[in-house]
């Protein structure tokens, strides 16, 4: 990061360069040495620095300027930087109004001109301040800083997005900070618009959408070719296995992804039964991995690009993103995975992104630190959500519909002997209250009785089953009545294809009702719906794809 600061303010520039040349050789290898000819321009000064998160150690400034005296710039100047240590120019005449500021200023010192020898007047004065304000100060942080509250869903949207890219960044709470809502309101022209980043280059974007934000961090958001042999959508495990496979034999691919590689293993805290993870690994990390992997091989992979639809043109598949651009490829592989069930509860939605949070438990769950929170589910990725969360909140109560939980036999026992989980069986949520970002309590009612509970709890985490992502093929290919793409064998019917099949050949394996695409994951109809399924479908659909190509 870059040097702390020693901001020389003066008017006189002999004055200036004098300065600067004695603290150059004693400072400048620790500190950048930044001089300003006013009290005005080293206010300028002093709001840039803030804003790129620089820090000033010390200001070193001369009383008597025209315009505005050295007192009247550190009165406004240490508003933004309370902890950098002061020093005063003075004349000789000046010394009673530099004394009459100590107190009220806090002035650490008042140096007479002229200093010479520096050994002697100056640098022991410099050395013994800048020391005290090293010893003291909390060097600022380096990266990205998110202004916003936690009731706003925008906030949500940026964290987990920073958060799913591996970018560390520092949240700004700007309820609970008031240095933060002033720089807050100081970049948005005193508009309260959130979040607000803030970048070490010194340049903001307010409330940004998401697309934005990826282009701004340089992540690809754009093909690079206008066809391609593969076209994957989605970039969850399945997605990524075929990414995988598909560039390491060869194929030109794209992979497709509308918000963040990592599909719903992204969300999963601890993935414990995917093979050759003997002690579990975070989705994150299984699927950033895979990431690098396909990169590796040459796949590219786009994100925050939403395929809207899919047409097929002689032997072309021609592929429709949501800002109208096409790609045309000689195959695609649905590979969209399943989205949250939502919640039904009246006045839920008010709460979204602000309190409730689908499956979000790895960005926000630091947030609710020895709160009560709920979890609303009981299957796998409810209990491994209840276990990460348990880790901050003082207590997790799992509210579940059924008598009993259909999850895996080890995740019942850990949430069994972890004593911060309670688990409520028979019971749904009926009423929600509080103010978006924090709820006060829920009422729950036990469906067999209709007995109705209030439970008072900050945040509720909702993982209630998914649902098959088939917006852009349910008019294209065959679906089963849940929505479930049909591939390979599934089509069949008394040995044969279906009317639809256009081809003398049968369907191959993950191959929809469309020739040439096919489908993966939990997208499909007969997966099993975890990871290790994915990551193998991925890896079959390119076998079948390759076999596919052979025919054109
Ligand atoms: C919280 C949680 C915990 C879990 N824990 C485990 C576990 O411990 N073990 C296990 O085996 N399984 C677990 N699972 C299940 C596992 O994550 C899924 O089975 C797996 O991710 C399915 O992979 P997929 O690639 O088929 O789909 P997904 O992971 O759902 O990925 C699909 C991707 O497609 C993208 N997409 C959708 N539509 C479009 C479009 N139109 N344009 C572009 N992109 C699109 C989505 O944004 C998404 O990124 C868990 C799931 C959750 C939610």
């Amino acid at each position: 990061m870059a040097n702390p600061v020693i901001l020389v303010v003066d008017d006189d520039q002999g004055v200036l360069s004098a300065v600067e040349r004695d603290l150059r050789p004693k400072f400048g290898h620790d500190y950048r040495i930044v001089k300003a000819a006013s009290g005005a321009a080293a206010l300028d000064l002093v709001a840039k620095l803030q804003q790129r998160n620089e820090a000033i150690a010390l200001f070193l400034t001369d009383q008597r300027m025209p315009n505005m005296t050295g007192l009247e710039f550190l009165e406004q100047a240490i508003q933004a930087f309370p902890e950098a240590k002061r020093v005063l120019l003075t004349a000789y005449a000046d010394t009673e109004a530099a004394i009459a500021s100590i107190n009220k200023l806090q002035l650490d010192y008042y140096l007479l001109k002229p200093w010479d020898p520096p050994e002697d007047h100056l640098y022991p004065v410099l050395t013994d301040l800048l020391d005290d304000w090293r010893s003291n100060v909390r060097l600022p942080f380096e990266g990205i800083r998110v202004a916003g509250t936690l009731w706003s869903p925008g906030s949500h949207d940026v964290k987990d997005f920073l958060a799913r890219h591996q970018i560390a960044y520092q949240w700004l709470d700007v309820d609970a900070d008031e240095k933060a809502r002033a720089l807050v309101e100081t970049s948005a022209d005193g508009s309260l618009k959130l979040p607000v980043l803030f970048f070490p280059d010194g340049s903001t974007l307010v409330a940004p959408e998401i697309h934005a934000l990826a282009e701004k961090l340089g992540i690809q958001t754009t093909a690079s070719m206008p066809f391609y042999d593969v076209v994957i959508i989605g970039a969850g495990p399945a997605g990524l296995s075929a990414a995988v496979y598909g560039a390491s034999s060869g194929l030109q691919c794209l992979v497709i992804e509308k918000q963040v590689p990592g599909g719903q293993a992204g969300n999963s805290p601890r993935i414990e039964n995917y093979l050759g993870f003997p002690t579990g690994i975070a989705g994150m990390d299984l699927t950033r991995r895979a990431v690098t992997q396909a990169r590796r091989f040459g796949a590219e992979i786009i994100s925050t690009q939403c395929v809207t639809g899919i047409r097929t043109q002689d032997m072309y598949r021609v592929i429709t993103l949501d800002n109208g651009m096409e790609i045309v490829s000689k195959a695609v592989l649905l590979a969209t995975g399943a989205a949250f069930r939502k919640l039904e509860v009246p006045g839920i939605d008010q709460f979204l992104g602000a309190g409730v949070f689908y499956g979000a438990a790895y960005t926000e769950a630091a947030y609710y630190k020895d709160e009560p929170v709920f979890v609303v589910g009981g299957a796998n990725s409810a209990g491994q959500g209840a276990l990460f969360l348990s880790r901050f909140a003082s207590k997790v109560t799992m509210l579940i519909r059924r008598e009993v939980q259909q999850s895996s036999h080890y995740l019942r026992e850990a949430e069994a002997a972890n004593p911060k989980i309670e688990r409520r069986f028979n019971v749904e949520i009926v009423e929600i209250h509080g103010k978006p970002g924090r709820l006060d309590d829920i009422v729950i009612q036990d469906i067999a009785t209709g007995e109705k509970t209030t439970l008072p709890g900050a945040a509720m985490f909702v993982f209630i089953g998914a649902i098959p992502q088939n917006d852009i093929v349910k008019e294209l290919v065959l679906l089963d009545p849940k929505g479930f793409v049909l591939t390979g064998h599934d089509l069949m019917k008394d040995g044969k294809p279906p009317r639809e099949w256009p081809l003398e050949r049968d369907p191959f394996m993950l191959e929809t009702s469309v020739p040439g695409i096919f489908a993966a994951g939990d997208v499909r109809l007969g997966t099993n719906h975890r990871v290790a399924s994915a990551t193998g479908e991925g890896g079959i659909a390119i076998a079948a794809i390759e076999s596919y190509l052979k025919t054109l």
